[in-house]
């Protein structure tokens, strides 16, 4: 089949691979300017250095079998690297979060900075658009791969019973700060459940970032971050400043600072590992079907190719 798959976060691409493997032909479209989603680095240019921020997923775990044999495979690549300073068993992506994203992504046919408004059927062709029109050919299926919140609107015209569970899934949001400080800020290198603070951790710590200015990555609680959701950047990064520091005592000075707002950082679960409709080449995959983390949005691409693969 001519297979499409919306978003190429790590649901999307653990998919895309297994079809591609499978011998379906399999082409991927991201709104992104580059690959990561959730498991995004953020760069930034201070005094002529290249700055980096894991700014979503902080880290992972692996206990399928399945995602365990990956996480081996991208070990061996060079892209992933263990981190216990996070905890036991926490892996991290090399030298960025995305790494592994990126090292999925140069194997398959990707278009990034596409962002699909609308998906059309015409007899059995399915067809998709961004707001210049059609993009790329006729489809045989159509995969949604994106968080839960942005499902309904691409598939309500086609599959009413997908939409309706993907409304019905709520996701956390999360304001989440970079920062760059003109000296070691004296603590540990992680901190979590701290006040304002669900988790932070010193960015320039995790392997393979030897030598980088001292980063830090400061995530508010899910509480805070719904409470806080709608204010001004600059008054977050004040707040969550001053949070912080509340927590590890008087800060250094900052050479750079930003946040970020995940509307739809961490979501529930549905039950269902991944969603086919074998008559109308629909699916759907995604962390929110199985549980905020890496692995759910893995295997949740996984267990949707095994359908379409099973049938045929
Ligand atoms: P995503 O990574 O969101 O991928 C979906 C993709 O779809 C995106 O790239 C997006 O650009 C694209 N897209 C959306 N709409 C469209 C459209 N209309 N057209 C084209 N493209 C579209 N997990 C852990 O395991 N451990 C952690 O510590 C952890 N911490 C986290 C902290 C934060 C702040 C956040 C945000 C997430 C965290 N997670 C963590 C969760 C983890 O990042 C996600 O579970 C996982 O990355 C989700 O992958 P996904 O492929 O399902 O979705």
């Amino acid at each position: 089949m001519d297979i499409a798959i919306i978003g190429a976060g790590m649901a999307g691409l653990s998919c895309g691979a297994a079809l591609k493997e499978a011998g379906h032909r399999v082409s991927l479209f991201d709104k992104g300017r580059g690959p990561g989603g959730r498991m995004a680095t953020r760069r930034a240019e201070v005094d002529g250095k290249t700055l980096r921020f894991d700014h979503g997923a902080q880290y992972f775990t692996a206990r399928d079998p399945r995602f365990a044999a990956q996480v081996e495979r991208w070990q061996s690549q060079g892209v992933v690297a263990p981190w216990s300073a996070a905890k036991e068993g926490a892996w991290v992506g090399t030298p960025g979060m995305n790494a592994p994203i990126k090292a999925m992504a140069a194997k398959q046919d990707v278009t990034f900075g596409k962002r699909i408004e609308e998906i059309r059927r015409e007899g059995k062709a399915l067809w998709l658009l961004d707001e210049e029109g059609t993009v790329g050919s006729a489809f045989d299926a159509v995969l949604v791969a994106v968080p839960a919140e942005q499902v309904a609107p691409l598939l309500y015209a086609h599959q009413g019973e997908f939409a309706q569970l993907s409304e019905d899934t709520v996701s956390k949001p999360n304001w989440t700060l970079m920062a760059t400080f003109t000296s070691r800020v004296d603590h540990g290198d992680t901190l979590h459940d701290a006040g304002a603070i669900g988790w932070a951790a010193r960015n320039s710590a995790k392997p393979d970032r030897a030598g980088e200015t001292e980063c830090w990555v400061i995530q508010a609680s899910p509480e805070w971050s719904e409470e806080h959701l709608e204010e001004e950047k600059d008054d977050v990064i004040d707040q969550l400043l001053k949070a912080f520091a509340e927590q590890v005592g008087t800060l250094p000075g900052t050479l750079h600072t930003d946040a970020h707002r995940w509307r739809y950082a961490r979501s529930g679960a549905s039950g269902d590992k991944a969603l086919w409709d074998a008559d109308k080449k629909i699916g759907v995959c995604g962390d929110w079907l199985i549980g905020p983390r890496v692995e759910s949005a893995f295997i949740s691409g996984v267990e949707l190719a095994d359908r379409i693969i099973e049938d045929g």
